[in-house]
Formats: C-alpha cells, structure tokens, sequence
C-alpha cells in the first residue's frame, strides 16, 4: 500500500489542510477502482466503511490479490471535517462560500467534444484509452479559484478514469439507497443486491454537478454527441446512501464493507471467495419520480408513517404542529411510493424538507438533487 498526502489548504497564516490516499495493488494492472468515503464530511457511516475496507484491502494487497488497482480515500474532505459550528459539525456546505462539497464538479464532456473532434475511430478499446487520456489532462487544466475546488480537483483527478467509483454518503435518517447513472443500472443492480438497497434512483443528467455524474456522464454525453462511434459507459460511478448519519454501528460497516468487496470480486478486480449474486431487490426509480415533501409553515414535525412504510397517493405521511398558533397541517404524498429518507429534524422552519417519497412515474423536472 502507498499513502499518498495531497496539499489542500497550505497558505502559511491559516489552518493547513492534506487529503489522505491510500493505493492499493497495481496501476495498469486491471481495472481502475476509487472509491473515497464522506465528501460530505459529517457523514460518518462512509468513514467507518472505509475503515474496514482498509483493512480487508490492505490484506489482499499483501496476499497478491488484488488484481487491478484500488484506491480509497477514507476521509474525503479533511475541510468540512474541521467545520464544527458551536459544537454542531457542519460538512455539508463550504462555510466560506456556501457551495455543497458534491456539487460544481468539472465536467469535462465539453471539453472533450471539441478535442475528440475527428479523433475516434471503430476500436473501442482505443476510444476509451483516449477519451480517459484527453479526460485526465481536462481535469488537469481545471483551474480552482478556492481550497474547495482544489479538495474536489484532487478527488475527481484521481477518479476521472477509473473503471468503478464508489461514492459513500449517507442521508439524515434513511434506508439503504443509490444514485447513478440511467445507463449504468445493469451495472449497478448486483452492488444493490449486495448491499440489500431498497432503492437506486436514476437519471441521465441530475443537475449541480455531483461527483459519480462528473465520472461517469461524459460517456454518455460524448456517445450522444459522436452519434455511431463505439463509446461505451465505461465508468460505473454510483454515490451510496449508507443509510441514516447516527447509523454507525459495527455490524452495518462490517456487512457494507462487505457488500462493496464482493462486488469488486464479482468486478475480476479483487480475488476473493465469491458469494452467488442474487437479483436486485427492487427495480431502478427515476429520479423524477421522487417526491420531497416539505413544511407548509413552522412547527414540530410528527411522523405518521416510518422508514420503509409504502404511502400511497392522498395519505397522511407527517403532521406539521405548531404550538403556539395550534395549528396543525397534515402533509400527504399525491403520489404513491416507498418513504426511504427523511430529515433528522423535529422541528421545521417553513419550506424545510421533511421527507422523499420514491414512486415510479416520472414526473419533476429541473435540478433533481436537494441542495
Ligand atoms: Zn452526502
């Protein structure tokens, strides 16, 4: 294993700040594995995850049995971490600017089309070879203009060409689900069997410029764009939602971990006993058809249904009390599906998010990430 510190914030008046790599196996070996935990800093299942693969990984490295190369970054924003508000950590938003840590990733599709111009031909493999290379040295020109940008250049430099990209998350209060690309789901369904996801939300193009889509969109889009020459989806990047952030327990990071490693088996990538893939446990949901309830005024937010509760359209899902007024406004879905994510928070402010509701018929449009 080599460990690899990346200088993140090292002006010499304020607090410096080093991202840690950790690189296993061999580059050019096989496929190209990254997988990093907790880019939203206080999302601590993601780390505690990361803590066992590094153990199992740092074994099979020195076994010989990894048969490609891995990288995991266990702690993936060393700058959020070090947020803490009046003892409350805050690793969601950049405090100096207010921009989500998985947002604004440099998408280098763009790029990409115009530099590609004339230079793809039939073999697949060269396609793919180049569009990696070209990919690489955009994500090198990207210039940042803040310590923010340099953490997520850092992480997308070492991602931008990897084979698989595991992006670990959690929500407030959660089940076990997944966010990747519409093309991907194929890919993407034995990793939710393994871990025993309840939902894998899908689109094409989110919105906001989140990491898994910085990694994986440019396939699609440049297979869009040179309509008729051979360009696979050739990065399966999936953000994983570890259920809810005070889901830190031993026994899911163990069984997560788990999960993860015998999906790189199954990938040829680590050579471990392999246990039989079973079939998803749920099909793919757009994610236009996910519907985020939210507060109609202030007040204290009462569950009528629980995690994992299917709701169907015009039922009751939360009250929202006021105690002061008396009022108490009961929040219905309009449209049918499994609750699989709420807010930590008992009392809202109007407008604040309470809950998502995952149905099956597309029905948003615009950005489809919360901010
Ligand atoms: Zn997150």
């Amino acid at each position: 294993m080599q460990v690899v510190k990346h200088p993140i914030a090292v002006d010499e008046n304020v607090a410096t700040a080093y991202l840690t790599s950790l690189h296993y196996g061999s580059p050019g070996a096989g496929k190209k594995v990254y997988i990093q935990a907790a880019v939203h800093a206080d999302e601590v299942p993601a780390m505690l995850v990361a803590h066992f693969l590094r153990q199992e990984l740092e074994r099979l490295d020195g076994e010989g049995r990894i048969k490609g190369e891995v990288i995991l970054v266990p702690a993936a924003n060393p700058l959020g971490l070090s947020q803490v508000i009046h003892g409350a950590p805050f690793g969601r938003y950049h405090l100096s600017t207010g921009i989500n840590f998985n947002r604004l990733y440099k998408h280098v599709a763009d790029d990409l089309k115009k530099s590609l111009e004339g230079k793809l031909g039939s073999d697949v493999d060269a396609n793919v070879a180049l569009i990696r290379e070209e990919a690489r040295r955009h994500v090198g020109l990207w210039e940042p203009k803040d310590d923010a940008e340099t953490l997520k250049k850092t992480l997308l430099s070492m991602a931008i060409d990897a084979d698989i990209v595991l992006d670990l998350h959690c929500d407030n209060e959660a089940l076990m689900h997944m966010y990747t690309g519409t093309p991907l789901v194929e890919s993407v369904e034995p990793l939710m069997a393994l871990l025993g996801a309840r939902v894998l939300l899908v689109a094409k193009a989110s919105g906001g410029e989140a990491f898994d889509e910085a990694c994986s969109r440019l396939w699609w889009d440049l297979a869009d764009h040179f309509e008729g020459t051979a360009i696979p989806p050739s990065c399966i990047a999936v953000t994983v939602e570890l259920r809810g952030e005070n889901d830190v327990r031993y026994d899911y990071a163990r069984q997560d971990a788990g999960a993860l490693l015998q999906y790189l088996g199954h990938a040829g990538v680590l050579d471990i006993p392999l246990a039989p893939l079973l079939d998803a446990p749920c099909r793919a949901t757009p994610l236009n058809a996910v519907e985020p309830l939210s507060a109609p005024h202030a007040g204290v937010l009462v569950f009528h249904k629980k995690l994992g509760d299917l709701v169907e359209a015009g039922e009751p899902v939360a009250d929202i009390v006021n105690p002061v007024s008396g009022q108490v406004s009961t929040l219905c879905a309009e449209h049918a599906g499994l609750l699989f994510a709420s807010t930590a928070h008992r009392h809202l402010l109007r407008g604040m998010h309470v809950c998502k509701i995952a149905g099956t018929e597309s029905f948003r449009t615009g950005d489809l990430l919360s901010s």
